[in-house]
């Protein structure tokens, strides 16, 4: 079977080549293949995946709901699933954090939601350019690929960036220029065509970027900038939303509340597409058909995304496990750094991840682990970080079985 992915599926693929097998079933943290092989996940759906494959509480919900002929495909139309959605998402997230937002629905994909950020982001303010981020991954469609800072993503297809102007993520310096320092210069030289930006946008963590973790005290200083010069701040939370730091939104510990929220992969819960853009109410300046998407409604995912935030968001259990399960994975790989030269552990929450100055090491790791039915991936600039994300919701003994399977493999490479 593995034959027909040479010959008919484009060269573009990415993960077939990395994990050479097909896989059939997935079951909480384990994916298995045609052989019915397990393999124990640490990469969950690039976060697509935080409360596991085929969730039992989400797939008895899905299941019903097909079995009663709930509506499937809805664009924008007014459905019960649509508005349970809204209600639970209202009460179990929002509320209880004292966010107030508007919820559009801009498409299927993160890459959907900020694309319907930037537009509306231009929209509001009337001005051009966006701020990114060096190393910011934001997707793949013309806008976001604009905004994104790694320029083997954009496939060689000159991609229109003059307005689109990187500045230097937390950290960039080294601490040897005060941060924001080199932004608030540009924001003030009337002659750089910086002056007037419409919005930052910004990942608090990079995941594909490497797994770059800010602080709090840089997004609040980011976000304290933004306000002083009436710059809107996108939070791009479509990775490391839902939980995957620890709390529903990766910028709560920094104590801001952003103007335009990007959100997806978990949000839906059980794995299918799901997108939302969360709008400050005082900026819904969209009117009826300025952005419209055949697949805005997916309503099983309205479904399955109805119950996690009710089971899981609805107490602060799986945000205090999630902190202590990161702690555990961060302790281990510090331990690994420290048995071996050259590699750092980087990341917080369940986005964890192992850089090594060796750009070729995290590859060969991530294939060591392969062998011994562990899925992890890379990320960075140059692959050069192992990238750890498993489901939120996986055991302690998946994950020590894991973490050991990291240790194994990290020596296999590098003894
Ligand atoms: N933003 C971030 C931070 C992401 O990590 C991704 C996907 N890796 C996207 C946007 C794009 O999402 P999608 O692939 O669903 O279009």
């Amino acid at each position: 079977m593995n034959d027909i992915f040479a010959t008919l599926e484009s060269e573009v693929r990415s993960y077939s080549r990395t994990w050479p097998t097909t896989f059939d079933r997935a079951v909480g943290s384990y994916l298995y293949d045609l052989d019915g092989t397990g393999y124990l996940d640490f990469f969950a759906g690039a976060g697509a995946l935080n409360y596991g494959h085929n969730n039992p509480a989400l797939k008895e919900k899905l299941l019903d709901y097909i079995a009663r002929d709930g509506v499937v495909h809805g664009l924008d139309q007014a459905t019960k699933a649509k508005a349970e959605f809204l209600e639970s998402f209202n009460s179990n997230v929002l509320q209880p954090r004292g966010l107030n937002y508007k919820v559009q629905f801009p498409g299927p994909t993160g890459t959907n939601s900020v694309e319907s950020a930037l537009k509306l982001a231009r929209k509001i303010t009337g001005r051009e350019s966006i701020i990114n981020f060096t190393n910011a991954f934001h997707g793949m469609t013309l806008g976001s690929l604009s905004v994104t800072g790694n320029s083997m993503k954009r496939g060689g297809a000159g991609i229109p960036l003059v307005h689109a102007t990187p500045m230097p993520y937390d950290d960039y310096f080294d601490g040897r220029v005060p941060d924001f320092l080199y932004f608030e210069r540009m924001l003030e030289d009337s002659g750089s065509g910086l002056n007037e930006p419409a919005a930052v946008i910004v990942e608090t963590l990079q995941g594909e970027g490497g797994i770059n973790s800010s602080r709090p005290e840089w997004l609040r200083g980011l976000y304290d900038l933004c306000q002083k010069h009436g710059i809107l701040m996108i939070v791009d939370d479509v990775q490391m939303g839902c939980g995957r730091t620890g709390p529903f939104f990766s910028f709560e510990e920094a104590g801001i509340q952003p103007d335009i929220v990007c959100l997806s992969k978990s949000i839906g819960g059980y794995g299918m597409p799901l997108a939302v853009t969360l709008i400050k109410p005082e900026h819904d300046v969209w009117e009826p058909g300025e952005h419209n998407g055949t697949f805005r409604g997916n309503n099983p995912a309205f479904v399955t995304a109805s119950e996690a935030f009710r089971l899981y968001w609805s107490d602060d259990q799986l945000e205090k496990s999630t902190i202590a399960k990161g702690e555990r994975v961060g302790q281990v790989l510090e331990e690994i750094a420290a048995e071996h030269g050259g590699a750092i552990a980087k990341g917080r929450g369940l986005a964890r991840g192992l850089g090594f100055e060796d750009t070729n090491v995290a590859g060969k790791v991530s294939k060591a682990a392969f062998d011994r039915k562990l899925l992890m991936e890379t990320s960075g600039p140059s692959s050069e970080v192992l990238k750890i994300m498993p489901p939120l919701t996986i055991s302690n003994e998946e994950l020590e079985k894991g973490l050991a399977i990291v240790r194994d493999s990290v020596k296999s490479v590098l003894a």
